[in-house]
């Protein structure tokens, strides 16, 4: 068995949050470093799949994160002239099953309240450094914190502490990124579907229900428009008048949700990598979150993966007898689901974001009739679910999980 170990976590995102909360639950004495000055969400909302929901469930969070959620049935994408491309309902794979949109606000809270008063968090300290054998850090003012028996980096995407692990498989920023921001929901009429239009592969709007938060009982919408990351700086000087005409032109029905778009500086500008990593583990630093496997938002799997991580970290300490087992077990549990998870992504990012037409023509014709095949049907559903586990296998979800998801939604009802 594993002692009480003295415990660093470096990021104080969805990854980090769980992972602080698991683990000083276990007893472990836990303190988290966040650059920023006031830790808080970035960006609007995300779709949380089963396997993140179970992870939400199995620390208690689920009827909370319920309670300000949007259930979402069903991924439907059409062309701006009403043909579908993509169609998916979580019901294919069980009837009790569903997704829930939510905003990034209201899972911050939910698991800020839940690590409130258990552990540290040290904010406005951003690590520049960690000595993986010794367990120490430094930090940007050269003020060196440790030594810790474990050290877990949960610094996003664009971790500056990967490198330290190993040399990335790849790490490479995508080209199109995207702005989004919340919306009120008002009078939208699929208020429990992600809805998605595209033109080619060079526009695409995404608009997913995202409930509420606490705070703020205004049901809203998560509004996605994807954009070269090129453009970004041409966008903000073209004026919103000139763009708003350009998506309602592509989707007229938008027109309230829109209207609460009054300045540029309401959206938020994302950018995404692709990123994978050999190795999760050296000596006492490991990854988690997207430090360790970064991907395009396509997939809709990053925040759930981070809380998928977390649970396995928390497993692997309770189940192995020494820390170096528990890192190595950690990374071959985790790094079999995420597998198959970046091979899609890589691959169909460029099908949704990208200048190739004859891949988007590609994509318009055979994506429905390959979710008709029977084998084809399944593979999709288990992605977009997350339960999909290497190219065969399943990553099973536990039956009283399915029933309180199923007993939460009958409540809501
Ligand atoms: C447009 C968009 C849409 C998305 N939609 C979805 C979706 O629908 N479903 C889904 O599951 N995922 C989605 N994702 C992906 C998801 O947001 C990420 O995968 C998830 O937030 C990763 O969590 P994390 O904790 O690993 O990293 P982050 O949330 O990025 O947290 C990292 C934290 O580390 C801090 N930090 C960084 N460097 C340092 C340092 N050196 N020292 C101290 N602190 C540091 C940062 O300030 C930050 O707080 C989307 C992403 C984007 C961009």
């Amino acid at each position: 068995m594993i002692g009480r170990l003295n415990i660093a976590v470096v990021g104080y995102g969805t990854a980090g949050q769980a992972l602080a909360i698991l683990l000083a639950r276990d007893g472990h004495a836990v303190e988290v470093f966040e650059r920023a000055a006031s830790p808080g969400p970035v960006g609007a909302g995300f779709l949380l799949q089963p396997t993140g929901l179970q992870v939400l469930w199995q620390m208690g969070l689920l009827p909370a994160a319920m309670a300000h959620g949007a259930p979402v049935d069903r991924l439907y994408g059409e062309t701006p002239a009403g043909r579908a491309v993509m169609d998916m309902r979580y019901a294919g794979l069980d009837a009790r099953l569903h997704g829930l949109g939510m905003q990034r606000g209201a899972l911050f809270t939910l698991l800020a309240e839940a690590w409130e008063g258990i552990g540290e968090l040290r904010h406005g300290t951003c690590v520049e450094q960690v000595e993986a054998e010794t367990g120490r850090l430094v930090d940007a003012e050269g003020r060196r914190h440790g030594p810790y028996d474990l050290v877990i980096a949960a610094d996003g995407s664009a971790s500056r502490l990967r490198a330290q692990v190993s040399t990335g498989r790849v790490d490479r920023v995508y080209p199109w990124g995207a702005l989004w921001c919340l919306v009120p929901r008002g009078e939208w009429p699929w208020p429990a579907q992600l809805r998605q239009r595209y033109v080619a592969a060079r526009k695409m709007i995404g608009m997913l229900p995202v409930g509420t938060r606490p705070g703020d009982t205004t049901p809203r919408l998560s509004f996605f428009w994807s954009l070269p990351r090129s453009d970004f700086d041409a966008w903000r000087s073209r004026g919103l008048a000139s763009w708003r005409d350009e998506v309602l032109g592509i989707w007229p029905q938008l027109a309230a949700q829109l209207g609460h778009i009054a300045e540029p500086t309401q959206l938020t500008h994302a950018s995404y990598r692709d990123a994978s990593q050999r190795q999760w583990h050296r000596g006492r630093l490991v990854l988690a979150g997207d430090a360790a496997h970064s991907m395009s938002p396509q997939l809709g799997q990053g925040v759930n993966m981070a809380l998928m991580d977390a649970m396995a970290l928390r497993d692997a300490l309770r189940d192995e007898s020494s820390v170096g087992a528990a890192l190595a077990s950690y990374q071959r549990v985790r790094r079999r689901h995420v597998a198959i998870y970046h091979f899609w992504s890589h691959w169909l990012t460029p099908l949704f974001q990208s200048e190739h037409d004859t891949v988007a023509r590609i994509r318009d014709a055979s994506f429905l009739p390959l979710g008709r095949l029977p084998g084809g049907r399944g593979h999709m559903l288990r992605i977009l679910s997350g339960t999909q586990q290497g190219w065969l296998g399943k990553h099973a979800l536990q039956p009283g999980f399915i029933a309180a998801l199923a007993a939460y939604r009958a409540s809501r009802e």
